[in-house]
């Protein structure tokens, strides 16, 4: 299988890097391909979008024209994970949790509304052990940095995490948004979660 990463900004590399491993191994063969404009788009069986900063994902994305192509490929049911800004860049809803509603171009795919910065500020970065049942009893080292949380707009979107009241985990078909960083972990549980959408 051939797993693309929107490549404009953000944690890129760490899912390149996650992904050859588990190719590596015996279990999964597959490809990483960095997707910046729309030819490389047309080869992926699935997507990663990964964290960073989704106003500048945003832009980058619109200057590159490769908005309405990866909206159209993922309602036509290209797997996609979106991590923390690659999370909020699929919501439906996106306000930020000082400053509020503000235009940002986004992919507008999920029925999810996210809070933006809902734990604040990088310097409250924090890590939590989550509970994710679909992947296991194992703990998930949860790595949160300037997270959203998501609030459901559609009872088909599964809540697989929480951390206190807030969802930071959800699954809608072929759309993963987690809100927080395992491509920051040594555990792969959640990449290999996403391998098995796109085998289906
Ligand atoms: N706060 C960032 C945003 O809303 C996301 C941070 C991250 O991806 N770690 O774009």
């Amino acid at each position: 299988m051939k797993i693309g990463i929107l490549g404009f900004q953000g944690g890129v590399y760490e899912h390149v890097g996650i992904l050859k491993r588990i190719f590596s191994g015996e279990k999964y063969s597959g490809e990483t391909i960095i997707v910046r404009r729309g030819g490389e788009l047309s080869k992926v069986d699935g997507i990663i979008l990964p964290g960073g900063e989704s106003t500048t994902i945003g832009i980058l994305m619109d200057k590159m024209g490769l908005t309405g192509e990866l909206r159209d490929r993922i309602r036509g049911g290209l797997p996609v994970l979106g991590v923390c800004a690659g999370a909020v860049l699929m919501a439906k809803k996106v306000v930020d949790k000082v400053v509020g509603e503000k235009e940002q171009n986004t992919l507008s795919v999920m029925d999810i509304g996210v809070i933006r910065n809902y734990f604040g500020r990088q310097i409250d970065s924090f890590e939590v052990d989550l509970h994710i049942p679909v992947i296991g009893e194992k703990p998930f080292r949860g790595v949160f940095i300037r997270a959203p949380i998501f609030e459901r707009l559609n009872n088909n979107v599964e809540i697989l995490a929480q951390v206190g009241e807030a969802s930071v985990a959800v699954l809608q078909n072929n759309m993963l948004a987690v809100a927080f960083h395992p491509e920051l972990t040594n555990d792969y549980r959640l990449h290999l979660l996403f391998l098995e959408m796109i085998k289906k």
